[in-house]
């Protein structure tokens, strides 16, 4: 429950915005169906909201990494019927049969979890629906090239004994964000060939796909029957080589702040926060953010951070502890509880997550996920 007081801070998620990506994205990728990837969250921004939404705009699949994540989906989301949700991170005794009663489609990689969801289906009464994932490069999940005929057999085997309805064949790319990359061709490349194989033995998908958010922006050969958009839907480009959001006509969804707790004159050496990694250069003013690294705020960006504060970017001065940082206002003397927007869409002239990442030395996808669970997320 939330206090109707002012909050300490915010993630305010724009759905209107989500909408807006889903067809953006629909538009991008015409002849394909549209997954709306919500694991993790929805990379932090509140699945159940965000699933409703981008069904609502036009999404025809939900992808989770994880079963848990999909089951909760299928049970809470209050999703209109014959919305497909795919999970695709399995591990040995995982919940095969609670998958196959909430009509999830199972990403199988390998000959162990065909067994396990053969059996649940065996014990279920009814065929489970599985996608065969072929590894065409990436080098992580997936059934190498090699091995790709024994399990493409089996599963044959398994849909002709009515345990499984092979309903579809995949694979995901390692280097999409770096367009040109020759993994990119040669993944292309290997997944026709693997889908060929299949198809010739008699497998017949109802979807083949391979395509996450930074192809569906730069690569239309590689949207095959559907595609599984994550990062793009909520508004943030894969990488600084695919783009920024606007070439996509794709607008930023979370836009986080806080209001500052404290502001206060300080003399000139005063040492910042933990490690005295900061002294004031000179006599200053310092605003004081309710928001740390157990909120998801990167220690990495301590000394580098950017925040809009009076319609200036700030920097974060010194380090940022668990629950807070201090940032020098150089001077200015905003009020106590003024708003210090860390980032969102840019427009206003705030930060992006992009700036963040940068900051941190890392990727926009860690810092809009790595929002905390104490931060309410405010759906608008
Ligand atoms: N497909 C799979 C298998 C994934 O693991 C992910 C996310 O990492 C996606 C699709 C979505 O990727 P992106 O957020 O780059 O669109």
């Amino acid at each position: 429950l939330l206090p109707t007081a002012p909050l300490r801070a915010r993630a305010e998620i724009d759905l209107a915005a989500l909408r807006a990506n889903v067809r953006a994205l629909r538009e991008r990728a015409p002849g394909a169906a549209l997954m709306a990837v919500v694991k993790s969250d929805a990379y932090g921004h509140g699945a159940l909201r965000c699933a409703r939404e981008a069904v609502a705009a036009g999404a025809s699949w939900l992808g989770t990494a994880t079963p848990e994540e999909a089951l909760v989906l299928r049970a809470k989301g209050g999703l209109p019927d014959g919305v497909r949700i795919m999970c695709w991170l399995w591990t040995p005794g995982g919940p095969w049969r609670e998958a196959i009663d909430a009509d999830l489609d199972v990403s199988v990689s390998g000959m162990w979890a065909l067994r396990e969801v053969s059996d649940a289906a065996r014990a279920a009464g009814r065929p489970a629906r599985v996608q065969l994932k072929a590894d065409t490069g990436l080098g992580r999940n997936g059934c190498q090239p090699g091995d790709w005929a024994e399990l493409v057999g089996a599963a044959l085997d398994a849909e002709r004994a009515g345990l499984v309805r092979v309903t579809g064949l995949w694979s995901h790319f390692a280097c999409a964000d770096e367009p040109g990359h020759p993994s990119i061709a040669a993944q292309l490349g290997a997944f026709r060939e693997l889908v060929g194989y299949a198809e010739r033995q008699g497998v017949r998908p109802e979807v083949r796909h391979i395509a996450n958010s930074p192809a569906t922006l730069t690569l239309p050969e590689s949207h095959f029957d559907l595609v599984r958009t994550g990062i793009a839907l909520y508004g943030i480009s894969p990488s600084p080589e695919v783009g920024v959001p606007a070439d996509f006509g794709l607008r930023p969804v979370m836009t986080l702040s806080a209001s500052l707790a404290l502001v206060k004159h300080v003399p000139a050496g005063h040492g910042v926060s933990y490690g005295h990694h900061y002294t004031t250069p000179g006599e200053t003013t310092l605003g004081l953010v309710p928001l740390g690294y157990a909120d998801g705020i990167p220690r990495h960006a301590s000394g580098a951070g950017p925040v809009l504060v009076g319609g200036k970017w700030r920097t974060v001065a010194g380090r940022i502890a668990m629950d807070q940082f201090v940032v020098d206002l150089g001077g200015d003397e905003p009020a106590v509880g003024a708003e210090a927007v860390l980032f969102g869409p840019g427009d206003r002239g705030e930060p992006t997550a992009e700036d963040w990442a940068q900051a941190a030395g890392t990727i926009a996808y860690e810092i809009v996920t790595r929002i905390g669970t104490r931060v309410p997320r405010v759906h608008v």
